[in-house]
């Protein structure tokens, strides 16, 4: 029997579960798709019933691959999509409304109000590090308590629990036993005092949740319960937790203050490790925790790109100038320079470090020779601009990251890392395991079940498959951020 740890990476538009082996090679993959609701304009939902029969099926198939290949599975992580709320009933373990996910609007005027009570958004930023926006658990759980038949009632009477989606899986899993999160998870809910590392008792009497609906907060190598035999016909100890990007964080191997991970997938992600102080960022990223290890909190500074792959996606079904997003590669090479041409990708507004929700996107500087591969370049080239501005903002709050470490569906772009590495200065190292958001939570498994002593023995698994130097020069570079800041002013709206 050789031994293994299962990771479920619960996302948003699919459970997965992945059997790792203990060297972090990834030996099995089972993975199901499930549906999105839009119920209105700005709202998005999860039935969390079909996320748990997903996720289940999911877990079994990578439970029988193990037993038929005589591996012993000896611990279970989970990662999962961030702040999506989930609202049970104690007695019964059903979801009393679908649940609504991080991208979800509804609550947008709420805030706006919230906003203008004098102190409340800087008393919020400076509990949770959070900014005062729908993103966040917080405001969804005060929705569902407004709006769902009786459920205030109920939740005053202890009858209901909430949890992310994390919670929510541990609970079914355990058969209703435990009703835990870890430290990075609650950290997203805007409930959670990242100082003092508990429910604060002002935030909840703010929105009127009462505190027992609320999990307990372990660290994220803990003790989170044991699987019941009656839903996985084993009992496992689920060991590790941490939201998905902090996954990652972790996955990568980023356990140094100045270590930084950035994923490109739709959007990107990008966390830098800061130590053990919490620092308030001047240039709107969020402050956030890291992970939580035997007590001790280490932080992040986190910063968001709206538009990364999506954007790939974009040439390729909104255009049609593209058949694949992994000709952008080519098409980029093709050029000798970007000949000025520009998109900003603001399709949804802009993130980090310049949250103007009402920005729109562009391209500028077309000619009359401007093709598909102008078009390409400079989608890619918007990638790194932006990572670029967040970089800057990480600068500008007084961190120096010194290395930049890539993950996400767009990494396999060679172009792209270069360009990367030359646009920011700093080497971007490519992991030879890509899966780093599953793999983290493996890790954490692992560290709690004693495979692995330390996050220095992870970090000695990590191992890179490629670093891209940068080895453009420095007036050239200057030439094409002065030329992107240009573009990005166009676009904004100051909203
Ligand atoms: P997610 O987890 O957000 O669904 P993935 O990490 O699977 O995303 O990455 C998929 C995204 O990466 C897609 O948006 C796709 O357009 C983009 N992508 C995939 N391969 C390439 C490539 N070679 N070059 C550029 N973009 C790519």
């Amino acid at each position: 029997m050789t031994q293994c740890i299962l990771s479920i990476d619960q996302g948003t538009t699919s459970s997965r579960a992945i059997l790792f082996d203990t060297k972090g090679a990834a030996l099995f993959t089972a993975q199901l798709e499930f549906t999105q609701h839009f119920p209105a304009d700005g709202w998005v939902e999860h039935d969390a019933e079909e996320i748990w029969r997903t996720t289940l099926s999911a877990t079994r198939d990578t439970l029988a691959f193990a037993a038929a290949n005589n591996h012993a599975v000896a611990a279970i992580g989970i990662t999962n999509q961030r702040e999506t709320t989930v609202v049970w009933d104690r007695a019964t373990g059903r979801p009393i409304c679908n649940a609504i996910v991080w991208q979800d609007r509804r609550t947008a005027e709420f805030c706006q109000t919230l906003a203008k009570q004098a102190g409340v958004e800087k008393d919020l930023a400076a509990k949770t590090g959070l900014l005062l926006d729908p993103y966040f658990s917080a405001t969804k759980v005060h929705w569902i308590l407004e709006n769902v038949a009786g459920a205030r009632e109920r939740a005053e009477r202890g009858e209901l629990a909430f949890g992310t989606i994390d919670s929510f899986l541990i609970w079914r899993l355990t058969g209703g036993r435990a009703h835990v999160t870890d430290a990075t998870n609650a950290s997203r809910t805007m409930l959670f005092n990242i100082h003092s590392q508990r429910w604060d008792g002002d935030i909840l009497k703010l929105l009127a949740i009462p505190e027992s609906l609320l999990p307990r907060v372990l660290d994220c190598a803990a003790d989170f319960g044991v699987t019941a035999q009656s839903v996985l016909g084993a009992q496992i100890p689920i060991s590790g937790v941490a939201g998905d990007q902090q996954a990652a964080l972790i996955g990568q191997a980023c356990f140094e203050s100045g270590m930084m991970k950035s994923t490109y997938g739709t959007g990107c992600f990008m966390i830098l490790n800061t130590g053990a102080s919490a620092l308030a960022s001047k240039n709107k990223l969020l402050t956030t925790v890291a992970y939580r290890l035997g007590g001790e909190v280490t932080y992040a500074l986190e910063g968001s790109i709206f538009i990364a792959g999506s954007g790939a996606q974009w040439l390729r079904d909104g255009l049609g100038v593209i058949d694949n997003a992994a000709q952008t590669e080519e098409l980029a090479s093709s050029l000798d320079s970007n000949h000025g041409v520009y998109i900003v990708p603001a399709f949804t507004g802009l993130g980090a470090p310049y949250w103007d929700a009402g920005a729109r996107g562009a391209v500028f500087g077309i000619t009359r020779d401007t093709g598909p591969a102008h078009l390409a370049r400079a989608m890619l080239e918007a990638v790194c601009y932006q990572t670029h501005d967040l970089l800057d903002a990480n600068r500008r709050d007084g961190v120096k990251p010194t290395t930049l470490r890539v993950d996400g569906g767009m990494v396999k772009n060679n172009w792209l890392c270069a360009h990367l590495a030359d646009i920011l200065a700093i080497p971007v190292e490519r992991p030879r395991i890509i899966e780093t958001t599953a793999l983290g939570a493996a890790f954490l498994a692992g560290l709690q079940a004693g495979i692995y002593q330390s996050p220095a023995d992870l970090a000695q698994i990590w191992q890179s498959d490629r670093v891209f130097q940068p080895c453009m020069d420095e007036v050239q570079r200057d030439i094409l951020l002065i030329d992107w800041r240009k573009a990005v002013e166009k676009c904004l709206t100051g909203a």
